[in-house]
């Protein structure tokens, strides 16, 4: 049995890739269908994400120059993760599988053939992970390892050197539209929606144009969200800290009346210093993070839409043709 594929791309500023990015898809989904491994309803949807380049005029030119390729376009920039549901959400009207990937290709495309393979084996989330992180800097590699380990020692379970590349079936798709959360982090909620999954290992390679749209700013916040929107166990740290200050403070306080009760006052100012010090960074700290989960409380309880689909360009092969008809009828009349 075919089963329609559609591939979920979410690019910003991407001009520099999307043609050989198009290109290489192209040539593995008409293989896909050649095979009949997939029907030949599978299209290719991109998400333009509020690009300020040509990238939406791209996709337009792709989509008429040939209907699998597909887009939607978001009324402005609402970030990876934003762009990302939106296209799987569009995408879930009508496919019964989902693979999303980046517009650079650094995860390998071909292992998308294992993973429809898993699909059909049963698996309605399949996770690409990655074997390994030579390609990676140093310093990404490194503040990579520390996230995926605070992550699990909080108690959030996400798959280790896995991004956003997976298939999930409709179902899985339908069970992710359920999560209504406006701070999405979607490898946080997958694992949550439950079914049986598996894993697919490839390689990843270097974005052969263009430069990273995770600076380290949106890489920082980006883990914040991920480690707020899943955990409180920071609130219950900071409990906990607090617990151990007053504790202490007890102990300073019966010593300082020792201290004053035996005549010896003449006690510096240093320990005073310090601990104003000590104490003022801990509340800030305390009110940081407090602050950090009554920011989050904040943006669900107003539930803004997660993103706005301006335009969308998807259409099946008869669709068009109709399309087509129509226009040329229309110039006949002139
Ligand atoms: N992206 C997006 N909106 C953004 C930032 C990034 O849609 O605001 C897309 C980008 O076009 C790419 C994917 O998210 O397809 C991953 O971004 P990138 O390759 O720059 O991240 P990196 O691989 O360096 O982590
Ligand atoms: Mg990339």
């Amino acid at each position: 049995m075919k089963e329609t594929l559609y591939l979920v791309i979410p690019c910003y500023n991407e001009e520099e890739v999307l043609r050989e990015t198009s290109k290489r898809l192209l040539e593995k989904i008409n293989k896909m269908i050649d095979h009949e491994q997939i029907s030949e309803n599978s299209k290719i949807l991109f998400v333009n994400d509020g690009s300020k380049d040509r990238t939406w005029d791209i996709i337009e030119e792709l989509h008429n120059s040939n209907c699998i390729f597909s887009g939607i376009n978001l009324s402005r920039n609402r970030g990876h993760q934003n762009a990302l549901l939106s296209g799987l959400m569009t995408a879930k009207e009508y496919a019964d599988m989902v693979i999303s990937l980046d517009a650079d290709l650094q995860d390998d495309v071909d292992v998308i053939e294992k993973f429809v393979e898993e699909y059909y084996s049963g698996s309605d989330v399949v996770y690409g992970v990655r074997s390994s992180r030579k390609t990676d800097t140093f310093f990404k590699r490194t503040t990579a390892l520390g996230f995926y380990k605070v992550m699990n020692n909080l108690g959030v379970n996400v798959v280790y050197n896995h991004a956003d590349y997976r298939l999930m079936s409709k179902r899985a798709l339908e069970g992710l539209a359920e999560f209504k959360e406006v701070n999405l982090f979607l490898r946080g909620i997958v694992p949550l929606i439950g079914y049986k999954h598996s894993i697919v290992e490839y390689e990843r390679h270097e974005r052969f144009a263009g430069e990273s749209k995770y600076p380290l700013k949106k890489m920082l916040a980006f883990a914040v969200d991920g480690i707020t929107s899943f955990s409180i166990k920071p609130i219950r740290l900071i409990s906990f800290l607090g617990f151990g200050i007053f504790f202490m403070s007890v102990i300073a306080l019966i010593y300082s009346l020792v201290v004053k009760f035996l005549g010896k006052t003449q006690i510096g100012w240093t320990s005073l210093v310090i601990s104003i010090w000590m104490i003022g960074g801990i509340q800030l700290l305390s009110l940081g993070v407090i602050g950090e989960y009554i920011g989050k409380i904040y943006n669900e309880t107003k539930a803004r839409p997660r993103y706005i689909i301006k335009d969308k360009l998807i259409s099946n092969k008869d669709e068009k043709i109709n399309e087509y008809y129509g226009q040329s009828k229309e110039n006949i009349f002139k």
